[in-house]
């Protein structure tokens, strides 16, 4: 018992910690010294399977902590969920990002669009619709570049809501992709209302892609479901040549993942649109 109250006592110190850690990685964000913001946003390339080129890249948080060094997101988007923190930090992406993809084209850089990850409690929150408009204003970017990734499981918790979210979007003229399709439950005629112009296959589905019947099944009854929707559907977490070849040949439209590149810092990324990835 002592041993099993001892554990449980670590993890809720780490827990606590993690969260206190958190605070001061907002705070570190929230005045002009952007040296000291302990968040960064890495910029990771969208694809067209088809002419090969860079259409548009996606944002992912990445959490420089002063003592434990890189965070993974996994490790803090959960808690930050949890905590209420994601609401603050979700902004300071948004407004990142936004003002990260106009920098780009006032460097001459071919325009892209930018992808924003929103979870379950940014997406309740009420006052989301006027968050992005914000962003979208104080940066100057237009509302058909940004993308915001939902998650099927997120849409389904309140469906009649979150597509009345969704369309407050959609007039804003912000597009929606839905995020890891095929792990949630969304029923194909609640698909058919939403407002979105992407689905995403998750990476679970494609990693063995090459080999598994199963996975290739599902890629390809994503893909068809798409399509037939009027969709442009993506595939993440593309490493090999074969997965690309096999997405290729049954007419998925684009992919992201290591081939083509990781994540990357913005200067990074701006050096392969000036190197003529870009569309
Ligand atoms: P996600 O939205 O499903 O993002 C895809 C994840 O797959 C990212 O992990 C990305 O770095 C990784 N990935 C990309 N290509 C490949 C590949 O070829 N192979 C493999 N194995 N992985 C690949 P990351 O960056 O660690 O992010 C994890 C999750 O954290 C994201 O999953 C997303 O749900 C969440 N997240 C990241 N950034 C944000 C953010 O700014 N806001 C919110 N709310 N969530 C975020
Ligand atoms: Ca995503
Ligand atoms: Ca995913
Ligand atoms: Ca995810």
């Amino acid at each position: 018992v002592q041993f099993y109250a001892s554990e449980m006592n670590a993890s809720i110190d780490e827990k606590l910690g993690l969260l206190e850690g958190l605070r001061a990685a907002l705070d570190s964000c929230q005045d002009d010294d952007a040296g000291a913001c302990q968040f960064e946003l890495l910029y990771q390339p969208k694809v067209d399977l088809r002419s090969g080129r860079l259409f548009g890249v996606e944002a992912l948080i990445r959490w420089h902590h002063p003592e434990q060094g890189l965070v993974s997101p996994d490790r803090f988007i959960g808690l930050a969920e949890e905590s209420g923190l994601i609401v603050p930090i979700g902004e300071w992406v948004l407004r990142t990002a936004c003002a990260q993809n106009v920098a780009w084209r006032a460097a001459g850089l071919p325009p892209i669009s930018m992808s924003v990850n929103v979870s379950a409690r940014q997406f309740e929150d009420k006052r989301l619709v006027e968050r992005i408009a914000d962003a979208l204003g104080a940066s100057g970017l237009p509302p058909q570049d940004l993308e915001v990734e939902v998650t099927e499981s997120l849409i389904m918790r309140d469906l009649g809501r979150s597509v009345d979210k969704m369309r407050e979007l959609e007039a804003m003229g912000v597009s929606l992709s839905i995020d890891d399709f095929g792990t949630g439950y969304s029923s194909l005629s609640a698909l058919k209302s939403f407002p979105i112009t992407r689905l995403k296959i998750d990476k679970s589905f494609v990693a063995d892609l090459a080999s598994c019947a199963d996975d290739q099944a599902i890629a390809l009854a994503v893909i068809s479901l798409g399509h037939k929707l009027d969709l442009r559907v993506i595939a993440e977490g593309v490493e090999t040549e074969q997965q690309r070849d096999f997405l290729r040949a049954n007419d998925c439209d684009e992919m992201q993942g290591y081939l083509f590149s990781r994540p990357l810092p913005a200067q990074a990324l701006a050096r392969l649109l000036a190197d003529g990835h870009g569309v």
